[in-house]
């Protein structure tokens, strides 16, 4: 059966990288005999300037329709002076409500070509860092009710409510748990239970979720701690499962001990199809049009996408491998070092795709 994937190019460099990741996704559903179909679609500020909203309902529909969604980046200088509500980021936070996306998985991973890259200490690096943070999305301080500023005796006070449901604990739970059953079952559930009363009930939503999880093998770290912990010895951990605003935090830091912003790619996913996969980073608009983009986060999104989104594991395996194939001769200018024979964007995507068609 033909499975539907909606291009999100977006803005910046997203064009240039999604194009490479729709050739990887070709190849590797070539090279299977899988027959993949593609629809595409406005967001961010190519949207804005096209239809006046960086989300329009086309999209949605779009996207609604496929079975899985593929997302370069948004946004850019010229975008920035518009209204909240029309800024490219809106269409981004407004497509993961629209489609019930709750659970952000970002895989930080060290891959040993480029263990160079890795801002931690070289025996710490050598342990290895192979770990995926599950991130609540949707829910958490950044939602929370009531919000704003107010004048409270007399001085200007800002506010915002730290809160989650049971529900909203149980379902993103149980993603982790089962990212966990897949990986090295190795489970550490973050918060702030010493201090918050949402984390009290995190905690005991977690360990009431992990009694369906013999196999896994449960942890709870303040957050402070786990902050600490990811410098210190990232090979401690496997999963972390944690709330929005925690998950924001240490995620951004688990992808920069890495050393390359080019080479992390994300899942977001709800209870049903679709889901949608994108690289951590932005749009780069700093070197945007220049063929100078690294688009292997993108790529390897595309491997996420066809592993979690398609269910098709042999294809995300090939993939893969063709990146590491790759990186062992080419690099694009972020990741270059010595040795190592320079590419650009397109270069490189056709490297991966001719390596994945074998
Ligand atoms: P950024 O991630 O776009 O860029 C940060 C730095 O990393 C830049 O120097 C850029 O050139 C470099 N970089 C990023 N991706 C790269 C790649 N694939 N290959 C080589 N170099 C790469 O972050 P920023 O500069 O803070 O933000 C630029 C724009 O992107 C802003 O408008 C911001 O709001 C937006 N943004 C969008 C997303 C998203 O779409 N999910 C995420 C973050 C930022």
């Amino acid at each position: 059966m033909t499975k539907t994937i909606c291009l999100l190019p977006g803005d910046g460099i997203g064009t240039e990288i999604v194009a490479q990741g729709k050739k990887a996704l070709e190849a590797a559903a070539n090279r299977t005999g899988q027959s993949l179909a593609f629809t595409s679609a406005l967001i961010g500020g190519a949207a804005y300037d096209e239809t006046g909203s960086p989300l329009p309902q086309e999209t949605v529909d779009m996207c609604r329709a496929a079975d899985a969604v593929f997302l370069g980046a948004v946004g850019g200088p010229k975008w920035d002076a518009l209204s909240p509500d029309k800024r490219p980021e809106k269409g981004i936070l407004g497509i993961r409500k629209e489609l019930g996306l709750f659970a952000n998985l970002r895989p930080a991973l060290l891959l040993p070509e480029l263990a160079g890259a890795c801002l931690l200490r070289a025996d710490t690096a050598k342990k290895g860092l192979d770990l995926i943070v599950v991130r609540e999305l949707t829910g958490d301080i950044y939602f929370g009710q009531p919000r704003g500023i107010e004048v409270r005796d007399g001085q200007r006070t800002g506010f915002n409510t730290m809160v989650y449901s049971e529900e909203e604990i149980r379902r993103i739970a149980v993603v982790g748990f089962d990212t966990a059953m897949k990986r090295r079952k190795k489970l550490c559930s973050v918060d702030k239970s010493n201090v918050l009363e949402t984390s009290r009930l995190w905690r005991e939503i977690v360990n009431d979720v992990a009694k369906a999880y013999p196999e896994v093998e449960v942890e709870h770290m303040y957050v402070d701690n786990a902050a600490m912990q990811l410098v210190r010895d990232p090979s401690q951990f496997d999963v972390v499962l944690t709330g929005n605003i925690f998950g924001d935090i240490l995620s951004d830091e688990a992808a920069a001990i890495t050393g390359s912003l080019g080479m992390l790619p994300s899942a977001s996913m709800g209870s049903q199809a679709p889901a949608l996969f994108e690289p951590i980073h932005g749009s780069a608009p700093d070197i945007a049009g220049q063929d100078k983009a690294n688009p292997l986060a993108t790529i390897l999104s595309a491997a996420m996408l066809m592993r979690l989104g398609l269910n098709m594991p042999e294809e995300a395996a090939l993939i893969e491998a063709a990146v590491s194939a790759a990186l062992a001769s080419y690099r694009t200018a972020d990741i270059m070092e010595p040795g190592k024979t320079l590419v650009g964007c397109e270069k490189m995507g056709d490297i991966v795709a001719g390596l994945i068609a074998g």
